[in-house]
Protein backbone atom coordinates (compact mmCIF):
# COMPACT_ATOMS: atom_id res chain seq x y z
CA UNK A 1 0.00 0.00 0.00
CA UNK A 2 1.14 3.22 -0.94
CA UNK A 3 1.72 5.31 2.31
CA UNK A 4 -1.13 7.69 2.66
CA UNK A 5 -1.02 10.90 4.32
CA UNK A 6 -4.26 10.64 5.27
CA UNK A 7 -3.40 7.79 7.91
CA UNK A 8 -2.43 10.18 10.56
CA UNK A 9 -5.89 12.74 10.22
CA UNK A 10 -8.33 9.40 11.37
CA UNK A 11 -8.92 7.60 14.60
CA UNK A 12 -7.96 3.89 13.10
CA UNK A 13 -5.05 2.54 11.28
CA UNK A 14 -4.76 1.57 7.77
CA UNK A 15 -3.01 -1.09 7.07
CA UNK A 16 -3.17 -4.37 4.74
CA UNK A 17 -2.51 -6.23 7.50
CA UNK A 18 -6.74 -6.00 8.46
CA UNK A 19 -8.03 -7.19 5.57
CA UNK A 20 -9.58 -10.27 6.39
CA UNK A 21 -10.63 -9.01 9.71
CA UNK A 22 -13.21 -10.03 11.11
CA UNK A 23 -15.75 -8.44 13.58
CA UNK A 24 -18.45 -10.93 15.50
CA UNK A 25 -21.59 -10.39 16.39
CA UNK A 26 -20.25 -9.45 20.11
CA UNK A 27 -18.00 -6.77 19.16
CA UNK A 28 -20.09 -5.03 16.55
CA UNK A 29 -21.23 -1.80 17.14
CA UNK A 30 -23.37 -1.62 13.80
CA UNK A 31 -23.97 -3.68 10.80
CA UNK A 32 -24.62 -2.23 7.49
CA UNK A 33 -26.38 -3.75 4.75
CA UNK A 34 -25.66 -7.96 4.75
CA UNK A 35 -28.88 -10.43 5.19
CA UNK A 36 -31.09 -7.97 7.26
CA UNK A 37 -30.60 -4.79 5.65
CA UNK A 38 -30.28 -3.29 1.62
CA UNK A 39 -27.15 -2.36 0.43
CA UNK A 40 -24.77 -1.84 -2.37
CA UNK A 41 -21.97 -0.21 -3.72
CA UNK A 42 -21.37 1.58 -6.75
CA UNK A 43 -18.51 3.01 -9.37
CA UNK A 44 -19.53 5.24 -11.76
CA UNK A 45 -16.95 6.54 -14.31
CA UNK A 46 -17.56 10.33 -15.19
CA UNK A 47 -16.03 11.81 -18.29
CA UNK A 48 -15.96 15.89 -17.15
CA UNK A 49 -13.92 15.77 -14.20
CA UNK A 50 -14.89 19.31 -13.62
CA UNK A 51 -18.36 17.69 -11.96
CA UNK A 52 -16.47 15.97 -9.52
CA UNK A 53 -16.03 17.49 -5.71
CA UNK A 54 -12.80 15.75 -5.67
CA UNK A 55 -11.92 13.92 -2.15
CA UNK A 56 -15.40 14.97 -0.79
CA UNK A 57 -17.97 12.74 1.05
CA UNK A 58 -21.81 13.37 1.44
CA UNK A 59 -23.60 11.44 3.54
CA UNK A 60 -27.27 10.98 4.01
CA UNK A 61 -28.84 9.41 6.50
CA UNK A 62 -28.16 8.38 9.94
CA UNK A 63 -24.64 8.44 10.74
CA UNK A 64 -22.32 5.99 13.07
CA UNK A 65 -22.81 8.51 16.32
CA UNK A 66 -26.65 8.63 15.34
CA UNK A 67 -26.92 4.82 14.95
CA UNK A 68 -27.88 2.64 17.71
CA UNK A 69 -25.57 -0.58 19.29
CA UNK A 70 -25.99 -3.60 17.74
CA UNK A 71 -28.32 -2.02 15.05
CA UNK A 72 -28.60 -2.87 11.34
CA UNK A 73 -28.97 -0.07 9.02
CA UNK A 74 -29.28 0.01 5.03
CA UNK A 75 -25.83 1.02 2.86
CA UNK A 76 -25.34 2.46 -0.27
CA UNK A 77 -22.32 3.53 -1.73
CA UNK A 78 -21.88 5.44 -4.68
CA UNK A 79 -18.33 6.81 -5.89
CA UNK A 80 -18.04 9.04 -9.15
CA UNK A 81 -14.63 8.99 -10.50
CA UNK A 82 -12.42 10.72 -13.68
CA UNK A 83 -9.12 10.72 -15.35
CA UNK A 84 -7.48 10.93 -18.50
CA UNK A 85 -6.88 7.30 -18.53
CA UNK A 86 -9.85 6.02 -17.09
CA UNK A 87 -13.40 4.33 -19.68
CA UNK A 88 -16.36 3.50 -18.42
CA UNK A 89 -15.41 -0.51 -18.61
CA UNK A 90 -13.12 0.26 -15.57
CA UNK A 91 -16.58 1.16 -12.82
CA UNK A 92 -16.61 -2.62 -12.09
CA UNK A 93 -12.67 -3.14 -11.67
CA UNK A 94 -12.38 -0.02 -9.65
CA UNK A 95 -15.37 -1.09 -7.97
CA UNK A 96 -14.60 -4.44 -7.01
CA UNK A 97 -11.63 -2.74 -4.82
CA UNK A 98 -13.48 -1.19 -2.38
CA UNK A 99 -13.51 -4.33 -0.60
CA UNK A 100 -9.89 -4.46 -0.59
CA UNK A 101 -9.31 -0.96 0.29
CA UNK A 102 -12.35 -0.52 3.24
CA UNK A 103 -10.63 -3.96 4.28
CA UNK A 104 -7.09 -1.87 5.43
CA UNK A 105 -9.63 0.30 7.87
CA UNK A 106 -8.82 -1.78 11.26
CA UNK A 107 -12.58 -2.57 12.85
CA UNK A 108 -14.15 -2.02 9.68
CA UNK A 109 -15.54 -5.31 8.21
CA UNK A 110 -16.57 -5.15 4.11
CA UNK A 111 -17.59 -8.21 2.72
CA UNK A 112 -18.61 -9.12 -0.20
CA UNK A 113 -19.65 -7.01 -3.22
CA UNK A 114 -22.26 -4.91 -5.49
CA UNK A 115 -25.53 -5.53 -3.74
CA UNK A 116 -24.43 -7.86 -1.46
CA UNK A 117 -22.13 -6.32 0.41
CA UNK A 118 -21.95 -6.36 4.71
CA UNK A 119 -20.24 -4.35 6.53
CA UNK A 120 -19.57 -4.43 10.40
CA UNK A 121 -17.81 -1.59 12.39
CA UNK A 122 -16.43 -2.80 16.24
CA UNK A 123 -17.42 -0.97 19.60
CA UNK A 124 -13.54 -0.50 19.48
CA UNK A 125 -13.63 1.27 16.17
CA UNK A 126 -16.27 3.75 17.52
CA UNK A 127 -14.52 3.59 21.04
CA UNK A 128 -10.91 5.25 19.94
CA UNK A 129 -12.77 8.05 18.12
CA UNK A 130 -14.84 6.61 14.95
CA UNK A 131 -17.71 8.69 14.97
CA UNK A 132 -18.56 9.01 11.05
CA UNK A 133 -19.03 6.79 7.83
CA UNK A 134 -17.48 10.35 6.28
CA UNK A 135 -14.39 9.12 7.80
CA UNK A 136 -14.28 5.89 6.27
CA UNK A 137 -15.37 7.37 3.10
CA UNK A 138 -12.20 9.94 3.03
CA UNK A 139 -10.15 7.36 3.89
CA UNK A 140 -11.18 5.09 1.32
CA UNK A 141 -10.81 7.80 -1.74
CA UNK A 142 -7.33 8.67 -0.29
CA UNK A 143 -7.07 4.65 -0.72
CA UNK A 144 -7.68 4.89 -4.41
CA UNK A 145 -6.33 7.21 -5.35
CA UNK A 146 -3.16 6.12 -3.45
CA UNK A 147 -3.28 2.50 -5.40
CA UNK A 148 -4.88 3.57 -8.12
CA UNK A 149 -2.98 6.72 -9.55
CA UNK A 150 -5.44 6.41 -12.94
CA UNK A 151 -7.77 7.90 -10.90
CA UNK A 152 -7.50 11.87 -10.90
CA UNK A 153 -10.77 12.88 -8.96
CA UNK A 154 -13.30 11.10 -6.57
CA UNK A 155 -16.05 11.51 -4.31
CA UNK A 156 -18.88 9.71 -2.80
CA UNK A 157 -21.96 9.47 -1.57
CA UNK A 158 -22.82 7.32 1.22
CA UNK A 159 -26.77 6.43 1.64
CA UNK A 160 -27.73 5.41 5.13
CA UNK A 161 -31.37 6.25 4.64
CA UNK A 162 -33.00 3.02 4.22
CA UNK A 163 -36.06 3.98 1.21
CA UNK A 164 -32.98 6.21 -0.37
CA UNK A 165 -30.97 2.86 -0.56
CA UNK A 166 -33.62 1.02 -1.70
CA UNK A 167 -34.84 3.59 -4.43
CA UNK A 168 -30.84 3.70 -5.82
CA UNK A 169 -30.22 -0.06 -5.20
CA UNK A 170 -33.15 -0.48 -8.61
CA UNK A 171 -31.00 2.19 -10.32
CA UNK A 172 -27.42 -0.10 -9.28
CA UNK A 173 -29.25 -3.48 -10.56
CA UNK A 174 -29.84 -1.81 -13.75
CA UNK A 175 -26.31 -1.17 -14.23
CA UNK A 176 -24.99 -4.34 -12.83
CA UNK A 177 -27.64 -5.96 -15.26
CA UNK A 178 -26.45 -4.00 -18.52
CA UNK A 179 -22.52 -5.00 -17.45
CA UNK A 180 -23.99 -8.61 -17.23
CA UNK A 181 -25.78 -8.99 -20.82
CA UNK A 182 -22.88 -7.05 -22.71
CA UNK A 183 -20.44 -10.53 -21.59
CA UNK A 184 -23.07 -12.56 -22.65
CA UNK A 185 -22.50 -11.85 -26.47
CA UNK A 186 -18.90 -13.02 -25.77
CA UNK A 187 -17.52 -16.77 -25.95
CA UNK A 188 -14.31 -18.41 -24.81
CA UNK A 189 -13.44 -19.76 -28.19
CA UNK A 190 -13.86 -15.73 -29.83
CA UNK A 191 -10.63 -14.68 -27.60
CA UNK A 192 -7.20 -15.30 -27.09
CA UNK A 193 -6.68 -14.66 -23.75
CA UNK A 194 -8.13 -15.19 -20.44
CA UNK A 195 -7.63 -12.81 -17.60
CA UNK A 196 -5.97 -14.08 -13.82
CA UNK A 197 -7.50 -12.23 -10.70
CA UNK A 198 -5.17 -12.33 -7.79
CA UNK A 199 -7.22 -10.11 -5.58
CA UNK A 200 -8.19 -12.82 -3.46
CA UNK A 201 -5.07 -14.54 -2.36
CA UNK A 202 -4.65 -12.06 0.72
CA UNK A 203 -6.90 -14.42 2.29
CA UNK A 204 -7.20 -17.62 -0.21
CA UNK A 205 -3.37 -17.94 -1.13
CA UNK A 206 -3.80 -20.72 -3.21
CA UNK A 207 -6.88 -19.37 -5.19
CA UNK A 208 -6.81 -19.14 -8.96
CA UNK A 209 -9.72 -16.99 -10.32
CA UNK A 210 -9.99 -17.32 -13.76
CA UNK A 211 -12.46 -14.87 -15.53
CA UNK A 212 -13.20 -16.11 -19.26
CA UNK A 213 -15.99 -14.86 -21.73
CA UNK A 214 -18.29 -17.96 -20.76
CA UNK A 215 -17.29 -17.30 -16.95
CA UNK A 216 -17.46 -14.58 -14.89
CA UNK A 217 -15.80 -14.34 -11.70
CA UNK A 218 -17.47 -16.15 -9.09
CA UNK A 219 -17.83 -13.21 -7.25
CA UNK A 220 -19.78 -11.66 -9.50
CA UNK A 221 -17.78 -8.49 -10.07
CA UNK A 222 -15.42 -8.82 -13.11
CA UNK A 223 -16.44 -10.19 -16.01
CA UNK A 224 -14.21 -10.65 -19.43
CA UNK A 225 -14.27 -7.17 -20.64
CA UNK A 226 -14.06 -5.62 -17.06
CA UNK A 227 -10.44 -8.04 -16.43
CA UNK A 228 -9.48 -7.17 -19.78
CA UNK A 229 -9.66 -3.38 -18.90
CA UNK A 230 -8.00 -3.73 -15.92
CA UNK A 231 -5.06 -5.43 -17.46
CA UNK A 232 -4.46 -2.42 -19.71
CA UNK A 233 -4.71 -0.21 -17.19
CA UNK A 234 -2.62 -1.42 -14.85
CA UNK A 235 -0.61 -4.17 -16.14
CA UNK A 236 1.27 -5.41 -12.88
CA UNK A 237 -1.79 -5.15 -10.65
CA UNK A 238 -4.04 -7.85 -10.09
CA UNK A 239 -5.68 -8.58 -13.42
CA UNK A 240 -3.16 -10.40 -16.01
CA UNK A 241 -3.77 -11.78 -19.48
CA UNK A 242 -3.47 -15.38 -19.29
CA UNK A 243 -2.86 -16.82 -22.96
CA UNK A 244 -5.41 -19.69 -23.58
CA UNK A 245 -2.72 -21.66 -24.83
CA UNK A 246 -3.92 -24.98 -26.54
CA UNK A 247 -7.03 -26.76 -26.02
CA UNK A 248 -6.57 -29.58 -24.62
CA UNK A 249 -10.79 -30.09 -23.36
CA UNK A 250 -13.09 -28.43 -25.31
CA UNK A 251 -16.24 -29.63 -22.78
CA UNK A 252 -14.55 -29.20 -19.75
CA UNK A 253 -12.91 -26.17 -20.49
CA UNK A 254 -9.27 -26.73 -19.97
CA UNK A 255 -6.38 -25.22 -21.97
CA UNK A 256 -2.63 -25.13 -21.42
CA UNK A 257 -1.97 -21.24 -20.60
CA UNK A 258 -4.91 -21.96 -17.41
CA UNK A 259 -3.02 -24.65 -16.80
CA UNK A 260 0.39 -22.76 -16.36
CA UNK A 261 -1.22 -20.40 -14.35
CA UNK A 262 -3.09 -22.51 -12.01
CA UNK A 263 0.44 -24.02 -11.18
CA UNK A 264 1.88 -20.45 -10.89
CA UNK A 265 -0.79 -18.54 -9.13
CA UNK A 266 -1.42 -21.60 -6.55
CA UNK A 267 2.31 -22.01 -5.99
CA UNK A 268 2.17 -25.49 -7.65
CA UNK A 269 -1.05 -26.49 -5.18
CA UNK A 270 -2.68 -26.97 -8.85
CA UNK A 271 -1.84 -27.89 -11.86
CA UNK A 272 -4.77 -28.04 -13.58
CA UNK A 273 -8.40 -26.66 -13.87
CA UNK A 274 -11.78 -27.24 -16.00
CA UNK A 275 -13.66 -24.66 -16.51
CA UNK A 276 -16.70 -25.64 -17.09
CA UNK A 277 -16.38 -28.45 -15.00
CA UNK A 278 -18.14 -29.58 -11.31
CA UNK A 279 -16.85 -32.23 -10.62
CA UNK A 280 -13.49 -33.15 -12.12
CA UNK A 281 -10.85 -30.42 -12.01
CA UNK A 282 -13.48 -27.64 -10.47
CA UNK A 283 -12.25 -24.42 -10.83
CA UNK A 284 -11.11 -23.15 -7.07
CA UNK A 285 -13.70 -21.07 -5.07
CA UNK A 286 -12.00 -17.95 -3.08
CA UNK A 287 -14.62 -17.08 -0.52
CA UNK A 288 -16.60 -14.44 -2.47
CA UNK A 289 -18.80 -16.44 -4.68
CA UNK A 290 -21.44 -15.59 -5.28
CA UNK A 291 -23.45 -18.93 -5.05
CA UNK A 292 -22.25 -22.54 -3.79
CA UNK A 293 -22.97 -25.67 -5.38
CA UNK A 294 -22.73 -28.91 -3.58
CA UNK A 295 -23.42 -32.36 -5.28
CA UNK A 296 -25.48 -34.83 -3.69
CA UNK A 297 -24.13 -38.33 -4.08
CA UNK A 298 -27.14 -40.06 -3.23
CA UNK A 299 -28.71 -38.65 -6.28
CA UNK A 300 -25.96 -37.82 -8.48
CA UNK A 301 -27.59 -34.17 -8.71
CA UNK A 302 -26.39 -31.11 -7.89
CA UNK A 303 -27.99 -28.33 -5.71
CA UNK A 304 -27.35 -24.55 -5.88
CA UNK A 305 -28.06 -21.74 -2.78
CA UNK A 306 -26.47 -17.85 -2.99
CA UNK A 307 -25.67 -16.08 -0.29
CA UNK A 308 -28.67 -14.30 1.05
CA UNK A 309 -30.96 -16.95 0.41
CA UNK A 310 -34.11 -16.97 2.34
CA UNK A 311 -34.02 -20.67 2.15
CA UNK A 312 -32.46 -21.63 5.87
CA UNK A 313 -31.46 -24.92 5.04
CA UNK A 314 -30.70 -27.17 2.04
CA UNK A 315 -31.61 -30.96 1.69
CA UNK A 316 -28.41 -31.95 2.58
CA UNK A 317 -29.06 -30.26 5.95
CA UNK A 318 -26.86 -27.57 5.84
CA UNK A 319 -27.58 -23.90 5.20
CA UNK A 320 -25.49 -21.37 2.87
CA UNK A 321 -22.92 -20.41 5.46
CA UNK A 322 -22.10 -24.60 6.31
CA UNK A 323 -22.24 -25.33 2.83
CA UNK A 324 -20.08 -21.88 2.30
CA UNK A 325 -17.54 -22.98 4.42
CA UNK A 326 -17.11 -26.15 2.24
CA UNK A 327 -16.41 -24.33 -0.64
CA UNK A 328 -13.86 -21.70 0.17
CA UNK A 329 -10.47 -20.64 0.72
CA UNK A 330 -8.86 -21.33 -2.61
CA UNK A 331 -9.35 -24.80 -2.65
CA UNK A 332 -10.15 -26.81 -5.61
CA UNK A 333 -13.15 -29.10 -3.52
CA UNK A 334 -14.73 -31.64 -5.43
CA UNK A 335 -18.11 -32.09 -5.04
CA UNK A 336 -18.62 -27.93 -4.09
CA UNK A 337 -18.31 -24.98 -6.62
CA UNK A 338 -18.31 -21.12 -6.03
CA UNK A 339 -19.66 -19.44 -9.10
CA UNK A 340 -20.63 -16.04 -9.79
CA UNK A 341 -25.04 -15.44 -11.20
CA UNK A 342 -23.76 -14.70 -14.20
CA UNK A 343 -22.53 -18.33 -14.63
CA UNK A 344 -25.92 -19.76 -14.51
CA UNK A 345 -26.21 -17.62 -18.33
CA UNK A 346 -23.24 -19.02 -19.72
CA UNK A 347 -23.96 -21.45 -22.64
CA UNK A 348 -21.46 -23.91 -20.93
CA UNK A 349 -22.54 -24.12 -17.26
CA UNK A 350 -20.91 -27.23 -16.04
CA UNK A 351 -21.43 -28.48 -18.94
CA UNK A 352 -18.78 -31.05 -18.49
CA UNK A 353 -20.90 -32.68 -15.80
CA UNK A 354 -24.28 -32.66 -17.91
CA UNK A 355 -25.44 -28.84 -17.36
CA UNK A 356 -28.46 -27.77 -16.27
CA UNK A 357 -29.24 -31.50 -16.47
CA UNK A 358 -27.58 -32.52 -13.53
CA UNK A 359 -29.48 -29.84 -11.43
CA UNK A 360 -31.67 -31.35 -8.85
CA UNK A 361 -32.53 -28.68 -6.10
CA UNK A 362 -32.24 -25.14 -6.15
CA UNK A 363 -33.20 -22.59 -2.95
CA UNK A 364 -36.56 -21.08 -4.42
CA UNK A 365 -35.21 -17.35 -4.54
CA UNK A 366 -32.73 -18.61 -6.89
CA UNK A 367 -34.57 -20.34 -8.77
CA UNK A 368 -36.77 -17.54 -9.57
CA UNK A 369 -33.55 -14.51 -9.49
CA UNK A 370 -32.36 -16.64 -12.19
CA UNK A 371 -35.27 -18.27 -14.06
CA UNK A 372 -34.31 -16.66 -17.34
CA UNK A 373 -31.50 -19.14 -17.52
CA UNK A 374 -33.12 -22.46 -16.77
CA UNK A 375 -34.06 -24.15 -20.09
CA UNK A 376 -37.95 -24.58 -20.17
CA UNK A 377 -37.85 -28.46 -20.13
CA UNK A 378 -35.52 -28.31 -16.63
CA UNK A 379 -37.73 -25.87 -15.18
CA UNK A 380 -40.58 -28.01 -13.46
CA UNK A 381 -37.69 -30.90 -13.27
CA UNK A 382 -35.63 -28.83 -10.49
CA UNK A 383 -36.80 -29.03 -6.78
CA UNK A 384 -36.96 -26.18 -4.23
CA UNK A 385 -37.71 -26.06 -0.48
CA UNK A 386 -41.04 -26.10 -1.22
CA UNK A 387 -41.02 -29.57 -3.17
CA UNK A 388 -38.25 -31.00 -1.33
CA UNK A 389 -36.70 -30.80 2.58
CA UNK A 390 -34.39 -33.49 2.54
CA UNK A 391 -32.87 -36.30 0.46
CA UNK A 392 -35.89 -38.92 0.83
CA UNK A 393 -38.52 -36.30 -0.43
CA UNK A 394 -36.09 -35.03 -3.01
CA UNK A 395 -35.79 -38.25 -4.19
CA UNK A 396 -39.29 -38.60 -4.63
CA UNK A 397 -39.95 -35.58 -6.29
CA UNK A 398 -37.24 -36.24 -8.89
CA UNK A 399 -38.68 -39.72 -9.63
CA UNK A 400 -42.16 -38.32 -9.66
CA UNK A 401 -41.28 -35.52 -12.39
CA UNK A 402 -38.63 -38.37 -14.32
CA UNK A 403 -35.49 -36.00 -13.76
CA UNK A 404 -32.87 -36.79 -15.86
CA UNK A 405 -30.67 -38.31 -13.11
CA UNK A 406 -32.93 -40.76 -12.85
CA UNK A 407 -32.18 -43.02 -15.83
CA UNK A 408 -28.58 -40.61 -16.12
CA UNK A 409 -27.59 -37.58 -17.74
CA UNK A 410 -26.48 -37.19 -21.62
CA UNK A 411 -24.97 -34.45 -22.07
CA UNK A 412 -26.39 -31.97 -24.70
CA UNK A 413 -23.29 -30.74 -26.25
CA UNK A 414 -22.04 -33.77 -27.40
CA UNK A 415 -24.68 -36.70 -26.63
CA UNK A 416 -22.29 -38.38 -23.50
CA UNK A 417 -23.81 -40.46 -20.90
CA UNK A 418 -22.60 -39.22 -18.14
CA UNK A 419 -24.21 -41.01 -15.33
CA UNK A 420 -26.01 -44.17 -15.22
CA UNK A 421 -29.20 -43.38 -13.18
CA UNK A 422 -30.66 -45.04 -10.22
CA UNK A 423 -33.77 -46.08 -10.90
CA UNK A 424 -32.29 -49.74 -11.80
CA UNK A 425 -30.42 -49.63 -9.25
CA UNK A 426 -33.39 -49.34 -7.10
CA UNK A 427 -35.27 -52.16 -8.73
CA UNK A 428 -33.04 -54.17 -7.46
CA UNK A 429 -32.54 -53.84 -3.79
CA UNK A 430 -30.14 -56.83 -3.32
CA UNK A 431 -27.13 -54.01 -4.69
CA UNK A 432 -24.00 -54.37 -3.06
CA UNK A 433 -23.69 -51.27 -0.83
CA UNK A 434 -20.15 -51.00 -2.11
CA UNK A 435 -21.51 -51.11 -6.09
CA UNK A 436 -24.08 -48.70 -4.17
CA UNK A 437 -21.59 -45.76 -3.07
CA UNK A 438 -19.74 -46.77 -6.41
CA UNK A 439 -22.90 -45.95 -8.31
CA UNK A 440 -23.30 -42.45 -6.56
CA UNK A 441 -19.96 -41.09 -7.33
CA UNK A 442 -19.37 -42.11 -11.00
CA UNK A 443 -17.10 -39.24 -11.27
CA UNK A 444 -16.17 -38.17 -7.73
CA UNK A 445 -14.24 -40.14 -6.29
CA UNK A 446 -12.66 -39.14 -3.21
CA UNK A 447 -14.98 -36.62 -2.07
CA UNK A 448 -14.32 -35.30 1.29
CA UNK A 449 -16.61 -32.86 3.61
CA UNK A 450 -19.66 -34.49 1.67
CA UNK A 451 -22.81 -35.86 3.63
CA UNK A 452 -22.82 -39.49 2.00
CA UNK A 453 -24.99 -42.17 2.33
CA UNK A 454 -26.12 -45.26 -0.23
CA UNK A 455 -27.87 -44.26 -3.08
CA UNK A 456 -31.19 -45.98 -2.89
CA UNK A 457 -33.18 -46.62 0.43
CA UNK A 458 -32.39 -49.37 2.07
CA UNK A 459 -33.57 -51.39 5.26
CA UNK A 460 -30.80 -49.58 7.22
CA UNK A 461 -29.69 -46.58 5.53
CA UNK A 462 -26.07 -45.29 6.73
CA UNK A 463 -25.00 -41.85 6.48
CA UNK A 464 -21.77 -40.69 6.88
CA UNK A 465 -21.34 -37.00 7.48
CA UNK A 466 -17.82 -35.62 7.21
CA UNK A 467 -17.32 -31.99 8.11
CA UNK A 468 -14.51 -30.30 7.56
CA UNK A 469 -12.78 -33.49 6.55
CA UNK A 470 -8.93 -34.01 4.84
CA UNK A 471 -8.68 -37.17 4.61
CA UNK A 472 -7.12 -39.54 2.08
CA UNK A 473 -7.48 -42.49 1.23
CA UNK A 474 -5.97 -45.21 -0.69
CA UNK A 475 -8.15 -47.86 -0.37
CA UNK A 476 -11.82 -48.69 1.09
CA UNK A 477 -13.63 -52.22 1.80
CA UNK A 478 -17.13 -52.33 2.58
CA UNK A 479 -18.05 -55.60 4.17
CA UNK A 480 -21.80 -57.28 5.06
CA UNK A 481 -22.34 -57.58 8.75
CA UNK A 482 -21.05 -61.20 9.30
CA UNK A 483 -18.72 -61.13 6.59
CA UNK A 484 -15.37 -62.07 7.14
S1 LIG B 1 -13.34 -13.59 -6.45
FE1 LIG B 1 -11.75 -13.82 -8.00
S2 LIG B 1 -12.27 -12.34 -9.58
FE2 LIG B 1 -13.40 -11.75 -7.75
S3 LIG B 1 -12.06 -10.28 -6.75
FE3 LIG B 1 -11.61 -12.29 -5.85
S4 LIG B 1 -9.88 -13.07 -7.03
FE4 LIG B 1 -10.81 -11.38 -8.19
Amino acid sequence: MGDTEAKAEFPFDINPMYEGERVRKSGMYAELGGVNKPGFELVLFEPDPAKINDGEVTLIGPDIEDMEEGGAYAYGMIYRVSGEELEKDLEAVIERRDHEFQGYIQGYMHLNQRAEIWVRISKDAVKKGLKSLKQIGEATISLFKAELPFIEKMDATYITEEAEVIRQLEEANQIYEARDVRSRGLHDEDVDEFYQCSLCQSFAPTNVCVVAPDRTALCGAMSWFDSRAAARVDPEGPNASIPKGECIDPIGGEYTGVNEAAVKLSGGEYDSIKLHSFLEKPHTSCGCFEVAGFYIPELDGIGWVHRGSKVSETPIGLPFSTVAGSVGGGKQVRGFLGIGIQYFYSPKFIQYDGGWRRVVWMASDLKERVGDAIPEEMKKLIATENDAKDIEELREFLKSVNHPVVNGVTREVDGTKVTEGWTKAEEEKEVAPAAIVEAAVPVAQGLAQVPMGPVMASEAPVRLILKDADISIGKIIVKRKGEK
